[in-house]
């Protein structure tokens, strides 16, 4: 497992795009510096190189923002549905024609292999056509009351200006989760970016502008002062709601600044995901799967699996095979050919993760397979496998956000469903059973809010991303993921055939 030194796009592909991206502020439809001329770097996790230097909002600059977003507000909430459509289904086909710079884009700002970042770009872009295909179908109801005399009559109407915060892990995704949605209900956005990855939130920008999105509607504040810029956002009364994805540190604290406005709220946090493997199961199918929970985006997904729980009787062969598929992985800048795993974020998140391992191998935990960073430039860390790690160990209670897989063993359903549920978040669970009953049984009992049962994948637009516990609050996708971002209306009215 060593990186490769085979063909890489050219650098100066990699330079051509990045100066057609936007580097400044977009507020009110218009690119704009920041005010006092601030700005940030934006670092390749590959090589510690300086990709764009990008505009740094003030506070100030967030407030111009929101204005603009609610002077635009009335106009787009009464803008025809089929139009809000038209634009997301444009701005769906420009983002997929736009595929390989956006996927180039996401890799030298977030690291992971072009083929991932292929992936992300097809998946975020399907929340512009998922939402594009839901605009029109926004419905209200009719009913005559029990008592057969008032009329009810029961309308949505757009929530208004919302504040969005998104984390650096899949730049694209995570922004068009919310974006979409809010396009389609008819509400405006102020989007806050992560200052590790804002390239792509302004490429989509410009994406979005392009296929006709009026000024006002989505305005876009980098900012490296997260603090300074949102709190007055979610003190001013002109904003209706905040969505955060981030860390539930964050999304706590948020909560808690959006109470003085009683703002509603959608929150994607943190989560600690376990993969269950019981007895029964198809072994090989449960390790492509466990590949696939754990390795995608480098672990660094908040639905990662983070702790494997596994029966006692297959432990040691799965254990096994999950070695032999780690070992292939080829760490690497994702930009090159080959590369299957990219660099951690930061040189902060691969300090986390080295000392989650360390700890638990302290703990009595048996190192089974990798365990280093790799030194040289960029945050690398080896595929690495634990087994035998004690049920206290801290890797098993925090998101370890990286490339480790750590084993535990359970002796039977109950066991494996407490084990499961120990944790404060409940975001997602995967299941490897073909016992029909069991599967069912699960769906019942484990705290989440989403599981994937024989399967390592779950994130879909179509269906509701979301998690139950402190992994948050809402959701996002599917037909639930509109309903985010709209108020219901309930009008009384009198009995039309009383005389
Ligand atoms: P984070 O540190 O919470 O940051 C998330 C966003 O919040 C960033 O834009 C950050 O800005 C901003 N932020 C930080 N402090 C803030 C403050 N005081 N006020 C306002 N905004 C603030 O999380 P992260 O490290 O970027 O992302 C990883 C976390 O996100 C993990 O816990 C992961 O599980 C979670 N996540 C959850 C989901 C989900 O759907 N449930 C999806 C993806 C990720 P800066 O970047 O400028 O610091």
């Amino acid at each position: 497992m060593t990186a490769t030194a085979s063909e890489t796009i050219g650098s100066s592909l990699e330079r051509a795009l990045l100066a057609k991206v936007p580097s400044e502020l977009y507020i009110d439809g218009k690119w704009t510096p920041a005010t006092g001329g601030a700005t940030f770097d934006v670092v390749d996790p590959s090589t510690g190189a300086v990709l764009a230097t990008v505009a740094d909002a003030s506070p100030e600059d967030g407030q111009r923002a929101l204005s603009a977003a609610s002077a635009a507000q009335r106009d787009w909430g009464r803008t025809p549905p089929r139009k809000r459509s038209e634009i997301l289904s444009k701005a769906f086909d420009l983002v997929m024609a736009r595929i390989d710079d956006f996927a180039l884009l996401i890799t030298l700002e977030m690291g992971k292999p072009l083929s991932e970042s292929r992936g992300e770009v097809a998946y975020g872009a399907e929340f512009l056509r998922w939402f594009a295909e839901e605009a029109p179908r926004i419905a209200g109801r009719y009913a005559t009351a029990p008592d057969g005399r008032n009329r009810l009559l029961i309308t949505k109407r757009p929530v208004g200006p919302c504040l969005f915060i998104t984390p650096w892990n899949f730049p694209l995704a995570m922004a068009t989760r919310k974006i979409a949605p809010a396009i389609a209900a008819g509400c405006t956005a102020v989007l806050k970016p992560a200052d590790l990855t804002p390239l792509t939130a302004l490429l989509l920008t410009q994406v979005l502008t392009e296929a006709g999105l009026p000024p006002g509607v989505l305005n876009v504040v980098p900012t490296t002062d997260p603090g300074a810029v949102t709190s007055p956002l979610l003190a001013d009364s002109r904003l209706r709601k905040l969505s955060f994805t981030g860390s539930t540190r964050i999304g706590r604290q948020l909560i808690a600044e959006s109470a003085g406005q009683v703002l509603k709220v959608s929150m994607e946090l943190g989560g600690n995901a376990p993969f269950l493997v019981f007895d029964d199961a198809d072994l090989d199918a449960a390790v492509d799967g466990a590949v696939l929970a754990k390795m995608r985006n480098g672990g660094e997904a908040c639905v990662a699996a983070n702790r494997f729980l596994v029966a006692e009787s297959v432990a040691e062969e799965f254990s096994r095979k999950l070695i032999d598929r780690m070992s292939e992985f080829t760490v690497g800048r994702g930009t090159e050919t080959g590369i299957t795993l990219g660099p951690l974020i930061s040189e902060a998140a691969r300090a986390k993760v080295t000392a989650l391992v360390d700890d638990a191998i302290a703990d009595g935990a048996e190192l089974a397979h990798g365990g280093r960073p790799q030194t040289g430039s960029g945050y690398f860390y080896e595929p690495t496998v634990l087994t035998g790690v004690p049920a206290h160990a801290r890797i098993l209670q925090e998101e370890i956000f990286g490339p480790v897989a750590p084993i535990v063993t359970f002796s039977t359903e109950q066991e494996a469903i407490d084990l499961a549920n120990g944790s404060p978040f409940g975001l997602v669970c995967f299941a490897y059973t073909r016992d029909l009953q069991r599967g069912l049984r699960l769906a019942e009992e484990l705290e989440t809010g989403m599981l994937g049962l024989n399967t390592g994948v779950v994130s879909n637009p179509a269906a509701p991303f979301g998690g139950v516990k402190q992994s948050g609050l809402g959701r996002e996708g599917g037909i639930e993921g509109i309903e985010e971002y709209l108020e219901t209306v309930y009008v009384g009215i009198s009995d039309p055939f009383a005389g």
